[in-house]
């Protein structure tokens, strides 16, 4: 669809209070023209509020919001040219298809004659062209999605806002309209997406970059990839994929660590010699036998997962998951398990940004204590899990 004026979004140090209490807390981000950025996060996090925020329907107790060169930050919503979709699909159920989708050009006062063919643009884009006519009601879940993403985008918005657009959805619809929104973005190249969710799976398809948020924070952003490579806190790493986190102390040498009396090595990331910091290593990264660095412990807990065994082994206090493809002879419960890692696949992160005790969703924070049971990764774990 053409028409949309490529703009981008700036959070300038955005700040949102409720009564006083910050829920977002100086919010720099910056949208590119035609980017799809995730705001990922725990439930209560600041994301909606941030996208509220370039909406216009919560006004900042401070910073700016720019759309493009414009700062907007005073403009009511509807002068903003953005388009938005929330988890209920909020349709109005007394109008038809195509009345619902002319609704935001007819409030704008778009020509009557103009009206029609950009509706039927819309509906194409979406896939629903052949059910113009009928109601809300008639439609399933997903239909009505597609229509109400229809309704934002008819108005040639440069800024698409998807609010958990697909939480409302089985997990069979889900995946497929993942796979729509991915190529509803090749199709509009210049439209930039603020996509708020809370479920990893969301964010690493479809986001070119996620912003990690915690707390009304701004946790880390940068590409799916590089988080999940190199995250560079102990939240991102556990919340953008699973992670074994082990307590470790600084050595004198560059990349040399003690876990708990074992020495081991990590290239990435660095901390300063006699300093806590924690140990970052995929479980998919964790190879059974001996290697350059190498853990020994009991077998406390094995899953199988179709391609791959999730193993538990409890070594010096700590459970450590390790996903191995190849399992000739399973070891029993209780079997002494030798695993391994190279330095290469393990990152350093700082210690204790103290969590308060703050409970992490399913699946984000496998990586118990060995006196807790291990937490069964949920589909929440996603391509990496
Ligand atoms: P998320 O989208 O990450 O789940 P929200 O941005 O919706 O988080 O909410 C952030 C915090 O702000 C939460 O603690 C929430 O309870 C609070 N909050 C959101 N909207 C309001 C409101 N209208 N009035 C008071 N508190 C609110």
């Amino acid at each position: 669809m053409s028409g949309a004026a490529a703009s981008g979004i700036r959070f300038d140090e955005v700040t949102v209070a409720y009564d006083g209490n910050v829920v977002l807390d100086r919010l720099d981000l910056t949208v590119e023209p035609g980017e799809v950025m995730a705001l990922l996060g725990p439930s209560g996090s600041g994301k909606t509020t941030a996208l509220r925020a370039v909406a216009g329907f919560v006004r900042p107790a401070s910073g700016r919001v720019y759309l493009g060169d414009r700062d907007v930050t005073d403009l009511p919503p509807h002068r903003r040219g953005i388009g938005m979709v929330v988890q209920q699909y909020a349709l109005f159920p007394h109008m038809r298809v195509r009345e619902n989708v002319a609704f935001g050009l007819k409030a704008r006062k778009t020509a009557r004659a103009e009206i029609a063919g950009r509706v039927a643009d819309a509906l194409e884009l979406v896939g629903m062209s052949a059910y113009a006519d009928r109601h809300p009601r008639e439609l399933s879940g997903g239909q009505q999605q597609r229509v109400a993403i229809a309704r934002a985008l008819a108005v040639r918005p440069g800024v698409l806002l998807l609010d958990e657009p697909l939480s409302a959805l089985d997990a069979r619809l889900r995946s497929g309209m993942l796979a729509e929104l991915a190529r509803l973005h090749r199709e509009l190249p210049d439209v930039s997406i603020l996509y708020v969710t809370h479920d990893q799976v969301e964010a690493l398809t479809l986001a070119d970059r996620i912003a990690v948020m915690d707390s009304a924070r701004l946790q880390d952003c940068d590409t799916p990839q590089e988080l999940y490579r190199r995250p560079r806190t102990e939240f991102t790493a556990s919340f953008v994929g699973n992670a074994n986190l082990l307590p470790v102390t600084a050595g004198k040498r560059p990349g040399s660590v003690d876990f708990a009396g074992h020495p081991l090595t990590v290239d990435a990331g660095e901390a300063v010699a006699g300093a806590a910091a924690i140990l970052c290593v995929r479980p998919h990264l964790v190879g059974l036998g001996a290697g350059p660095n190498t853990l020994t412990g009991k077998l406390a807990e094995i899953q199988w997962r179709g391609s791959t065994h999730r193993l538990y082994v409890d070594t010096a206090g700590h459970r450590v998951m390790a996903d191995v493809r190849e399992l000739r002879e399973a070891p029993a419960l209780g079997d002494t398990v030798t695993l391994h890692f190279a330095p290469e696949d393990a990152v350093l992160l700082p210690a204790g940004a103290g969590d308060g005790g703050r409970v992490l969703p399913e699946g984000a924070a496998d990586a118990g204590r060995a006196t807790t049971p291990p937490v069964l990764a949920s589909s929440a774990g996603g391509p990496h899990a």
